[in-house]
Parts: C-alpha cells; sequence; structure tokens
C-alpha cells in the first residue's frame, strides 16, 4: 500500500518539469509518473496538487542556528519550524562560537561534535546536519579532521577573520587535509589586516554609527581574501567553498579558478541578491539590521550575482541565517559598528526571494533555482538521499503555489530574530506545504509536524565534486 500520493502536481527536477504523480513509502519516493491514478484507491493519504509546483525541498548549508539552552529551550526546534515554513527540509548548522556550544567543546572539534549532536538530536523538525568550524581556540583540530570526515561531518569552516579565525598556515593545512581525506573547507575570506587598519580609522574618527561597519570593509577587502583562499587551495590540490560571496570582484576570482579546472565553489546569498547597501543609510538602529559581512554591497551587484548564478560560477543560495535580534544581539549598535552582532535571518525567507526574485524576475529558469537550492546543495555537500525527486530518495517535497502573492513581515514569520531584512518586501509564490521524508512538517500553511521527525544526516562527500 502507498502511504502518500501526490496527484497532479508540476514536478520540478533540475533537468525539466512535467505534469506527474509522486508515490511516497516508508518516507521514499517509490514512483514519479504521469499518471499513477490506480494507487489512489488504496493510498493512506492522498494530495491534490492541481495548480502546484512539486519541488524537492530546499537545502540550506549555511546557518548559525542557536542550540536550545536552558534561558531559550525552543530555539533550536523553532528555527527548524521557520525552516519548514519555508520549504527547507534540510538546513546545515554550524558550531562557531555564539551558537550554544560549551568552553570544552569548544577546544576540540570532534568534542563540539558530539555536544552539538547531543544538544540537537531530538530537536528538530526537518532534517539537520553539521559542518564543523575550526577555530584558534581548538588545540589540534588539523588533526581531528578525519576522525570527523568518517564520523559524517566532512564540511568544515574556517574565518580569515574574527577572534576565533585562523592564520594562512593552518588555512593550509586544513585545506590539504580535508582534501586528501574526502572533505571539504568552506572558506570566510576577508582580509583581517585590511579590514581591522579601517575599523581602527574610523573609530579613532568617531565614526562610529553602523554605516560604517560597510565602510570598513569594501569589495577589495572580501576579494583579495578569496584570491588568497584561492591560491592556498591551488597550493594544497584542495577542493574551496568560498561562503558567502557578495560582490563581483570576488566572483572573477573564482570564475577565473573555476576557468583553470580548480575545484573552487561559491555560494551567495539571498541578501547580497535582494538588497544594497542604501540601507546603511538608515537610522542607526534600522541600520543595524544589516550589519552583516561582508556587508551588502552597491548598485549594480546583486545583478552581477543573478549573472553568475545563471552562468554557472556561483554553485548555491544559502542563507547564512543568524538568529539575531534587534533588542538583544544588535543593541549594542549605540556603542559603535564592530560591537555589533554580524548576522541576519533568513531561514525562512529563502525559496520565496530565490522564486520571486530570480524566477519570476526571468533571471534564472525554474529549473536552475531547483537545482540551486535542492541539487547541488545535496551533491556539494554529500546528502546522498537528497535533492531532487526520484525514485529511491528520500520524500522531501515542498508543494509552492506559484500564483500566490504575499507580503513579507516579521509578525508572520516562525524564526527566532524579532525582525526580517526583507520587511514589506512584496513576493510571487509561496510554500503551502511541506513534507519531510514522506511526513507533512507543514501542510496547508499550518505546522503539523513533531519536533525530534528531523534526522542528522551523515554525510559523504562525492570525490567527482
Ligand atoms: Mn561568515
Ligand atoms: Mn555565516
Amino acid at each position: 500500500m502507498t502511504d502518500l500520493l501526490v496527484r497532479g502536481g508540476t514536478v520540478v527536477t533540475a533537468a525539466g518539469s512535467s505534469r506527474a504523480d509522486v508515490a511516497v513509502d516508508g518516507g521514499t519516493i517509490s514512483a514519479v509518473e504521469p499518471d499513477l491514478g490506480a494507487l489512489a484507491a488504496t493510498a493512506r493519504d492522498v494530495v491534490d496538487a492541481t495548480g502546484l509546483l512539486v519541488l524537492p525541498g530546499a537545502i540550506d548549508v549555511h546557518t548559525h542556528t542557536r542550540v536550545a539552552s536552558d534561558a531559550e529551550p525552543d530555539r533550536f526546534f523553532q528555527d527548524s519550524v521557520a525552516a519548514a515554513f519555508g520549504g527547507t527540509t534540510t538546513f546545515l548548522s554550524f558550531n562557531n562560537p555564539g551558537t550554544g556550544g560549551s568552553a570544552a567543546a569548544g577546544r576540540s572539534l570532534l568534542g563540539g561534535m558530539r555536544e552539538w549532536r547531543a544538544a540537537t538530536a531530538s530537536d528538530s523538525a526537518v532534517d539537520i546536519a553539521l559542518s564543523l568550524v575550526i577555530t584558534s581556540a581548538q588545540d589540534d583540530p588539523i588533526d581531528e579532521l578525519p576522525a570527523a570526515i568518517a564520523l559524517g561531518v566532512p564540511t568544515f569552516k574556517a574565518f580569515m577573520v574574527y577572534d576565533f579565525g585562523v592564520d594562512d598556515a593552518t588555512l593550509s593545512r586544513a585545506l590539504e587535509v580535508a582534501g586528501r581525506h574526502g572533505g571539504m573547507l568552506e572558506v570566510h575570506c576577508e582580509d583581517r589586516s585590511a579590514l581591522e587598519e579601517r575599523t581602527a580609522r574610523y573609530l579613532a574618527a568617531g565614526e562610529t554609527a553602523p554605516r560604517f561597519h560597510a565602510s570598513s570593509r569594501p569589495p577589495f577587502v572580501e576579494a583579495d581574501a578569496t584570491a588568497r583562499a584561492i591560491g592556498l587551495a591551488r597550493e594544497a590540490r584542495a577542493p574551496l567553498y568560498v561562503v558567502h560571496l557578495s560582490c563581483a570582484e570576488a566572483l572573477a576570482h573564482v570564475r577565473a579558478a573555476r576557468a583553470e579546472g580548480l575545484p573552487v565553489h561559491a555560494e551567495t546569498c539571498p541578501h547580497y541578491l535582494t538588497l544594497t547597501d542604501e540601507r546603511y543609510e538608515l537610522p542607526p538602529e534600522d541600520a543595524a539590521r544589516y550589519v552583516i559581512s561582508p556587508p551588502l554591497r552597491g548598485p549594480g551587484q546583486p545583478e552581477a550575482l543573478w549573472d553568475g548564478l545563471a552562468a554557472g560560477d556561483l554553485a548555491l543560495v544559502a542563507t547564512d541565517h543568524v538568529p539575531d535580534r534587534v533588542a538583544v544581539e544588535k543593541r549594542s549598535w549605540r556603542e559603535s559598528f564592530d560591537r555589533i552582532s554580524n548576522g541576519g535571518p533568513g531561514i525562512e525567507t529563502l525559496l520565496s526571494l530565490v522564486y520571486s526574485e530570480g524566477v519570476v524576475q526571468g533571471r534564472i529558469e525554474l529549473e536552475r533555482m531547483v537545482d540551486l537550492v535542492a541539487g547541488t546543495p545535496a551533491r556539494l555537500f554529500g546528502l546522498r538521499t537528497k535533492g531532487a525527486i526520484e525514485p529511491g530518495l528520500d520524500a522531501d517535497l515542498v508543494l509552492f503555489d506559484p500564483a500566490a502573492r504575499r507580503t513579507l513581515r516579521a509578525v508572520d514569520l516562525h524564526h527566532t530574530s524579532d525582525y526580517t531584512p526583507y520587511e514589506g518586501r512584496v513576493v510571487e509564490g509561496a510554500v503551502r506545504s511541506t513534507i519531510v521524508r514522506g511526513a507533512f512538517v507543514v501542510r496547508d500553511g499550518a505546522f503539523v509536524g513533531r519536533r525530534g521527525h528531523g534526522r542528522f544526516v551523515e554525510r559523504s562527500l562525492d570525490p567527482a565534486g
């Protein structure tokens, strides 16, 4: 007997779109055919998807969700609910400082992994995975890389900036050892000396408002660091994943590396595709909402990034979700820009923004969107059972209404932040239902999921990249 039959929708894959029925058994897609009507009489649940797009669930490979704490026991679960409402069926978290790990676990890569897994084991509504952060506070993270990869965590992030960032020597070794053992290093590319020098100069001049955060890290600060990371990866003969690429200047380095045949991959984020640095002209309290790194860029930059996505120079779109709140983590805007927590929420708005601004505006094809938010994330990050609508894969599905139109408002979102960078933006299309391994998590716009339904996904990268 079939568990679930999704009938009459337009099934979208990276290869094409067609009207088809999808049958699900035991959490797995069992058939995708033009007409599976013969199964309808005996299926446990039949869903009419007429007029809807049936999409593979989005996979958000870049989030900074926070694990539950005594004071905020629901914060991880609640962001997983937000993911589901946004059509994201799997998200990857980083365990960087500030996401709730203990100081003791912060000394060791494997300790951090064990603690994060324990803290989130029964807490998510959708599937989850982890990328471990390599920091300067760890005793010997490089030595622990092979074991982490063997335990299903093959992706790691290192920062070239921040107090927990690492030096170039560590970056080189991390690239080389991760690559040799079937892992991949993700790098936050900004040039530390350039931006620390500028930060000091602005502060000394009394220019402390949030907008000087952006002035202190112009595009070349990111682009120079991106070029350096590529150079280190070339030397190490290792794959490199550039996180949150924000500007044409950095994109040019990625494009050149890829033309050379190097395994260099880069993501961009919805905010760089849809917002510009005019937001920093807002009153300081509002401008603080857009204090992120890299910062929002100037006019013309979003189009350069859309072109990069369409051309394949950029691999995918991920959110860089940080559940900061204006009233809490962002409140230090009054002191000076360098004291403001970097980041903003986005876990719930990925699909809406890429569909509305990308597909509806004619910048990318619908099939390319599915590739950018599901197919490529699954492939690059080693989620072997996810990322497409094909028999044998997990039944992670989104029923998406392309005819809907709505206005994004923080009060309607479910994340643990108290604002959205997209307040008041009208978007075309809306997630109606989200299914994770055959079970509805959101159905017709209502949460019907279960805390703990989400599983930790152990990953292994495809050596072919
Ligand atoms: Mn970063
Ligand atoms: Mn990030």
